[in-house]
């Protein structure tokens, strides 16, 4: 995956500068020790011809609340950097786009708060929607970062190497994606995903606590209101989600992606004949602010469930 070419502008610190001369300090400590927040964002050609960041306000709220839960300081304009966010899009020429923007620190070997920080907008495209591909997951070894040694609210770049361990190790296993439980054996979320299944016409999800608290969680919780479907977010077990007649992952990059099966134990629903396709159809169309469904293509797989 190429994110960038000599023509790709990114947002640094108050300037649109070249990515490939753009460059960090090597004494950042955000470097070497994963102190840093990101967001994922996702921007969309709308049926109107648009370009429309999905759900902007949201990310950017929740990048300052990640900043601020870690000590990192954050003195940047919601509204501001939303328009910054535009500008990149703009000047790379690109609609349907993956947006990265990142807050990091200075030269700092020490575990002491920082008085400055740094913020980076980088944008690169991605293409609509991951289609009717099925994932089979597995369940991990790996246990998301327990909450008293971590603020799992924030998108810390750090927690990510949790999620890169769970995610290569089901890869080597030959599955596409893991399944991660909290640090009591409870089932969490993906690595880069929150997660739904259904049974007899019912939804469920983790409760919060121990996930991070998905904008795409939240957004197929409005969905559901709207679609007149039950959800119910608790505690539920792997052998919970063995039972279900379906399952998916979401998240910003994986929108909504169904499973085939958890850990080769195959979902009982036809996808087609589910609840989650119809709010896979209804998430859709709400990014591209449109009415019905549009045709599903299949690509960037990998990218997608990256984070
Ligand atoms: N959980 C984790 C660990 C994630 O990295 C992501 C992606 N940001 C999500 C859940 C889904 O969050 P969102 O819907 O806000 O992208």
């Amino acid at each position: 995956m190429n994110y960038y070419n000599k023509n790709t502008i990114i947002y640094l610190n108050g300037e649109y500068v070249n990515a490939s001369e753009a460059g960090m300090d090597l004494y950042s400590q955000s470097l070497h020790y994963g102190y840093a927040v990101f967001e994922g964002i996702r921007s969309y050609k709308t049926v109107s011809g648009e370009t429309k960041i999905f759900k902007a306000k949201e990310h950017y709220e929740r990048l300052k609340n990640s900043a601020t839960l870690l000590n990192i300081p954050y003195p940047f304009d919601r509204d501001e950097i939303i328009d910054i966010t535009y500008q990149v899009l703009e000047k790379n020429g690109i609609q349907d786009a993956y947006i990265r923007p990142l807050v990091y620190l200075p030269a700092d070997m020490t575990f002491n708060v920082s008085q400055e920080s740094y913020l980076m907008i980088a944008a690169w495209p991605m293409g609509l929607f991951l289609g009717d591909k099925l994932l089979r997951v597995a369940t991990s070894q790996y246990q998301r970062p327990n909450p008293k040694g971590f603020i799992i609210e924030a998108k810390a770049s750090g927690h990510y190497v949790n999620s890169i361990l769970a995610s290569q190790d089901a890869k080597q296993r030959g599955y596409n994606e893991a399944l991660l439980t909290d640090m009591n054996g409870w089932v969490a979320e993906g690595p880069g995903a929150n997660v739904f299944f259904e049974k007899e016409g019912r939804l469920f999800t983790p409760a919060t606590g121990n996930i991070l608290p998905g904008i795409t969680r939240q957004t197929v919780l409005e969905l559901c209101e709207a679609l007149q479907i039950e959800v119910e977010e608790g505690q539920f077990t792997v052998e919970d989600m063995k039972e279900a007649d379906a399952a998916f992952f979401c998240g910003t990059a994986a929108e909504i992606i169904g499973w085939e099966s958890l850990d080769d134990i195959f979902f009982k629903k036809p996808w087609s004949e589910t609840l989650s396709k119809k709010i896979q159809n209804a998430y859709k169309d709400l990014v591209i602010e449109k009415e019905q469904e549009p045709a599903p293509e299949s690509r960037q797989l990998d990218a997608a469930l990256s984070s």
